[in-house]
């Protein structure tokens, strides 16, 4: 079985400066992230182990991990790609006009978006394309997979636990979550748009 692994980040580890620092992005990208790949790699063993020697009494949790680290890893792999240090504005294209059309206007899903990622004591706002209603929606999402929806494919996401803004911004995460749409790569989440549209549409 091939082992996950953490992906480079895509930017230097200071590039976000001033709206993430580039102390939070080295503990963020090198230990949080990294722990979930772990964690991943270590449920997958597990599962292996007990398939081929039919003990199962680690199953159970080696079951949940999967979901929790693998959800974790995959979303923190989305989020660094979702940000560059030339970013910010906002989208355009096929993109701005699904946003439109879905959401009413920009800032109406700006508005759901941050009351999405206000939401939970740690989690991720997440802008997904629904695969069965075929539409784009915004889901508040506890720790990494509570909330989830099955047909859901994430296409932006931003991470609201308390190690991705508190060391910079303290208690105001919305000072936080307004920063990253300062280094928002929309070109990114318009290819990722792109790609699952043309899949399912
Ligand atoms: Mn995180």
């Amino acid at each position: 079985m091939s082992q996950h692994e953490l992906p480079e980040l895509p930017y230097d580890y200071d590039a976000l400066e001033p709206h993430i620092s580039e102390q939070v992005v080295r503990w963020h990208h090198d230990t949080h992230h990294q722990g979930y790949v772990n964690g991943l790699n270590s449920a997958e063993e597990t599962l292996e182990e007990n398939r081929e020697s039919g003990d199962h009494s680690s199953t159970q949790s080696a079951l949940r991990s999967v979901s929790h680290n693998g959800s974790g890893h995959y979303l923190h792999t989305l989020f660094w790609e979702n940000m560059h240090p030339d970013g910010g504005g906002e989208p355009e294209g096929a993109l701005a006009d699904r946003i439109e059309e879905d959401f009413g206007s920009y800032d109406a899903w700006k508005a759901e978006f941050k009351e999405a990622a206000g939401w939970s004591a740690g989690g991720w706002a997440l802008l997904v394309y629904d695969t069965v209603a075929k539409q784009l929606r915004n889901l508040a999402v506890q720790k990494h997979n509570d909330g989830a929806l099955w047909s859901a494919h994430p296409i932006f996401a931003v991470d609201v636990w308390e190690h991705s803004y508190y060391h910079d911004y303290g208690p105001d995460r919305g000072d936080f979550v307004d920063n990253v749409f300062e280094v928002v790569n929309w070109d990114t989440v318009a290819e990722n748009y792109d790609q699952v549209v043309s899949t399912y549409e």
